[in-house]
C-alpha cells in the first residue's frame, strides 16, 4: 500500500518509463583516465551502446509509440552526436548526466565547471538545455541539487527516499524527484566489470529480469510509480532487450498504464503540487549540514 497515491491521467493505474542511461565508454575514462584509450575491450563494452543497442532500443519504441528519456554524459553527446540525433529524432528526452561520469562525491567543489559544460553541449547539439538531471552513479549532492535549482530544471532521478514521485524543497526553490532504487536498476544483474571494480556473476536474461517485473507487479498494485534504470550496453544486448520487448508488447496489452517520459510525469506531479489538488509528499534540503557522528 503507498500512503499518498498520485492520480495518473487518464486514471491510469501506474507511471511507467523505462529510462536509459546511455554512460557508453565513459566509464573506462573516468575510472582509467592514464591509459583508458588503450583498454580496448571496455571501450568496446561501452561503445555497444550507442552503435547496437540504441538503434535496436529506438525501433522498439517507434513500433510500440513510446516516448522515454536518455540521461547522456556530455562526454558522450560530443562523442557519439549521431546517435543523439537518433534520439532526439525521435521526440525523446535527453537529461543530464555529468559531463564524463564523473562521481560529485569526487569531485565535490569543483561541479560546476563539469555542469555548465555538459549544458553548453546540450545546448550546441540538442539545441536546447536539459530540465532532468541523473546523477552519476547516483551520487547526488547539495552542491549539484543547488546548480539544478539554479539553472531551473525540472527534475532530480537519483534519490530513493520514496516509492513514488515527491517533492524536494531547498531555500532556493523545488525539484520534482523521480525516485529510482537498485531493484529497478540493471547493474546489479547484468554488469561484471573488473577496470572499475565491479565483480558480480552475470545472471542470465530471464533471472535478471524478473525481479523487475515483480517491481512493477506490486507498483501496478498499489497504483504507483514503475521506472527501470536501463544500461543501453547492458539489457540492450540482443536477449535481455527481446525479453523486455515482450514483457512491453504485453503490458501495454493488458494492463492500464501511463508510458510516459520522465518530463512529462514529472510536469503531471508538479502540478497536482501546484494545483494543490493533491497532497504530493516533501522533503526539504539540505539533510544536514555538517557530518554527523
Ligand atoms: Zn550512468
Amino acid at each position: 500500500m503507498i500512503q499518498n497515491p498520485i492520480t495518473w491521467p487518464n486514471n491510469a493505474r501506474c507511471a511507467c518509463a523505462i529510462s536509459f542511461d546511455m554512460d557508453a565508454d565513459s566509464l573506462i575514462h573516468i575510472a582509467r583516465p592514464k591509459d583508458s584509450h588503450d583498454r580496448l575491450y571496455p571501450i568496446s563494452m561501452g561503445r555497444y551502446g550507442p552503435t547496437v543497442a540504441i538503434p535496436r532500443i529506438l525501433d522498439t519504441y517507434r513500433r510500440l509509440g513510446l516516448k522515454q528519456s536518455f540521461f547522456i554524459p556530455g562526454w558522450c553527446i560530443e562523442t557519439y552526436p549521431e546517435t543523439v540525433e537518433a534520439i532526439l529524432k525521435d521526440g525523446h528526452e535527453v537529461g543530464h548526466h555529468g559531463w564524463i561520469h564523473e562521481d560529485p562525491i569526487s569531485t565535490k567543489g569543483h561541479q560546476r565547471e563539469s555542469f555548465e559544460k555538459t549544458l553548453a553541449v546540450h545546448e550546441k547539439v540538442c539545441g536546447n538545455l536539459p530540465k532532468g538531471y541523473r546523477a552519476p552513479v547516483y551520487n547526488l549532492t547539495q552542491e549539484v541539487v543547488d546548480l539544478l535549482v539554479e539553472y531551473d530544471f525540472n527534475y532530480d532521478s537519483s534519490m530513493m527516499a520514496d516509492d513514488i514521485p515527491y517533492i524536494i524543497k531547498t531555500n532556493a526553490g523545488e525539484l520534482v524527484e523521480l525516485p529510482v532504487h537498485w531493484g529497478t536498476d540493471d547493474w546489479p544483474p547484468f554488469a561484471h566489470y573488473d577496470e572499475i571494480g565491479y565483480m558480480m556473476p552475470v545472471r542470465s536474461p530471464s533471472a535478471g529480469l524478473a525481479g523487475f517485473w515483480e517491481e512493477f507487479n506490486a507498483q501496478y498494485e498499489a497504483g504507483g510509480f514503475f521506472m527501470l534504470i536501463v544500461h543501453p550496453f547492458l539489457t540492450g544486448r540482443l536477449a535481455r532487450w527481446k525479453l523486455v520487448e515482450q514483457w512491453l508488447e504485453k503490458t501495454l496489452d493488458t494492463h492500464d498504464v501511463w508510458f510516459a517520459p520522465l518530463a512529462d510525469i514529472c510536469a503531471h506531479v508538479k502540478a497536482a503540487h501546484e494545483d494543490k489538488d493533491q497532497t504530493i509528499r516533501v522533503e526539504h534540503l539540505p539533510y544536514y549540514d555538517s557530518p554527523q557522528q
